[in-house]
C-alpha cells in the first residue's frame, strides 16, 4: 500500500543499527527489517545512516548486501573515530551525505574537531546533514547557521526543521527568509505538526523542505501522513516528498 498515490518518496532521515544511548532502551532494527518497513510505507529511496554508534563500515557493507537499490548512504562523524579519514577516503564515491550530531558528541558544529569534516563534504560537493535540537549551546540552529554561512558552496540540511519545537522552528523559518542562506534546507523528520511544515512553506517555498521520518526511531507512515494531510500543490509535494532529496543525495551505493 502507498499512502502518496503517483508520489514517488524518498525518506531522507533513516537510521540502522542498534541504538547506545539508553535513552532510546536497546533498541534497533537490521537492515532488512528497515527495508521491509519502508517498504510497506511505499518508500523505495532514502537516506541511510547508522545510529550513535557510528559504525560506519558495518553499515555500508550491510546495506551493500541487503539494502535497497535506491537507498543512500550518509556516514556519521565521530570526530573521535581514527577510521573516519581513511573510510571517507576510501568509500567517497558510495557517500552521499554526511551526519553529524553535536548533541552525542557534546560539541557544537562550530567545535574545530567537525571541521576537516564539514571542509571535506564541501571538497567533495555533498551535504551535511545537522541534527539540531533544543540544547541549544550545542544544537542549536544558529550555530549550524553559522557554519553553513562559512561554506556557502556546502549543501546543509538543518534536521527536526532547526529543533522539533514551534519556537524554534519559527525562527530559523524567520532567519532563512531574510539570509542569503540558498543552500540551507530543512528536514521534516520527527515534526508533527502539519500547520508548522505548512508555515515553512509559505515562508521558504517548498524547495527547502527535505521529508524525513527519523525511522528506526519513528514509523515512517506517522510522517508521511502529516505531509499527506496538508493542502499543497502537486509540484510542492513532489518536491518536500522526493524531488528536492534526489537533487541533494546524489551518491548511489556502489555494489563492488
Ligand atoms: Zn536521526
Amino acid at each position: 500500500m502507498t499512502r502518496q498515490p503517483g508520489i514517488e518518496v524518498f525518506d531522507g532521515h533513516v537510521h540502522v543499527g542498534t541504538w547506545r544511548t539508553p535513552d532510546f532502551l536497546g533498541h534497533g532494527s537490521t537492515v532488512s527489517e528497515t527495508a521491509a518497513i519502508l517498504r510497506r510505507a511505499g518508500i523505495r529511496e532514502a537516506l541511510v545512516m547508522p545510529t550513535d554508534r557510528g559504525d560506519n563500515d558495518e553499515t555500508l557493507r550491510a546495506i551493500r548486501e541487503e539494502g535497497d537499490p535506491g537507498w543512500r548512504f550518509a556516514a556519521w562523524v565521530n570526530p573521535e573515530d581514527q577510521d573516519l579519514p581513511g573510510f571517507l577516503q576510501r568509500e567517497a564515491a558510495s557517500i552521499a551525505a554526511l551526519k553529524f550530531h553535536p548533541s552525542f558528541h557534546r560539541r557544537p558544529l562550530r567545535d574545530p574537531a567537525f571541521r576537516p569534516f564539514l571542509e571535506w563534504a564541501a571538497e567533495q560537493g555533498i551535504p551535511c546533514v545537522v541534527h539540531c535540537g533544543r540544547w541549544q549551546e550545542v544544537a542549536g540552529w544558529t550555530i549550524a547557521l553559522e557554519v553553513a554561512a562559512s561554506l556557502p558552496r556546502m549543501p546543509m540540511v538543518l534536521a527536526h526543521m532547526g529543533g522539533d519545537s514551534p519556537a524554534l522552528v519559527a525562527g530559523v523559518v524567520e532567519t532563512l527568509r531574510q539570509r542569503d542562506l540558498s543552500w540551507v534546507s530543512l528536514g521534516t523528520e520527527s515534526i508533527r505538526e502539519p500547520w508548522l511544515i505548512a508555515h515553512a512553506v509559505q515562508r521558504l517555498g517548498a524547495s527547502r523542505l527535505v521529508f524525513g521520518s527519523d525511522h528506526n526511531l519513528n514509523e515512517p507512515r506517522s510522517f508521511l501522513a502529516v505531509i499527506e494531510s496538508l493542502d499543497l500543490s502537486d509540484q510542492d509535494r513532489r518536491a518536500i516528498l522526493g524531488a528536492n532529496a534526489r537533487l541533494l543525495f546524489t551518491r548511489s551505493v556502489r555494489r563492488s
